[in-house]
């Protein structure tokens, strides 16, 4: 598995780079305290927290439009509306799951592996995971959805976590739950997503 640190990526590429130096400095600025998801600013810079999968504006213009949509449709029918982003992402990560043949009953080796060259092809985020006695812990590094984002005082990565539990499901053939912790819409510097049993 790498060892990711984005510190250390930032502060070198800032050395090198004026101009990822001033976008830095923006994004900062923009995370000193917690603005609204429905802000046009929400998306904040992509390319800040993309250094090793890179970014572009179509990453930027799908932010926007996944944001200010999720902001509206969380005023209008309340939290129901991340669960329906989840559903839709269980569904996309049990297509990913086949297309890329992760096979049912596999190693857990194996379905870390495959769920690094799943998520790093796809250019979702690159993946640390760790396996604890009751829950795997998948720690998300670049998601597409959110790094380098504005802080909005909630985790946003409903999408991912719903397509990580359907990779998941796909290999164990048990329905699980998967729950991000930590995001950079909350001000972190990476997505985790705690992956447990289904218990309703
Ligand atoms: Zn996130």
């Amino acid at each position: 598995m790498p060892i990711y640190d984005y510190e250390k990526l930032k502060k070198e590429k800032a050395e090198a780079d004026e101009e990822f130096r001033k976008k830095c400095e923006e994004l900062e600025k923009l995370r000193t305290s917690t603005i609204s998801l429905l802000d046009v600013r929400s998306p904040g810079y992509p390319e800040v927290g993309r250094i090793q999968l890179g970014s572009n504006k179509y990453i930027n213009y799908m932010r926007l439009v996944r944001f200010l949509t999720m902001g509206s449709l969380l005023e209008i029918i309340g939290p129901i509306a991340n669960r329906q982003l989840y559903e839709a992402g269980r569904t996309v990560g049990k297509s990913l799951a086949e297309k890329y043949g992760l096979s049912r009953g596999a190693s857990f080796e194996e379905f870390v592996n495959k769920l690094q060259e799943i998520l790093m092809k796809e250019g979702i985020g690159i993946p640390e995971v760790v396996k604890e006695e009751d829950k795997v812990v998948v720690r998300l590094h670049e998601c597409i959805a959110s790094a380098g984002m504005a802080n909005v005082g909630m985790t946003v990565c409903h999408f991912e976590a719903g397509i990580i539990n359907g990779i998941y499901e796909a290999w164990s053939g048990q329905e699980s739950e998967t729950r991000e912790v930590s995001c950079w819409g909350k001000g972190d510097n990476s997505c985790t997503f705690v992956i447990t049993k289904r218990l309703f």
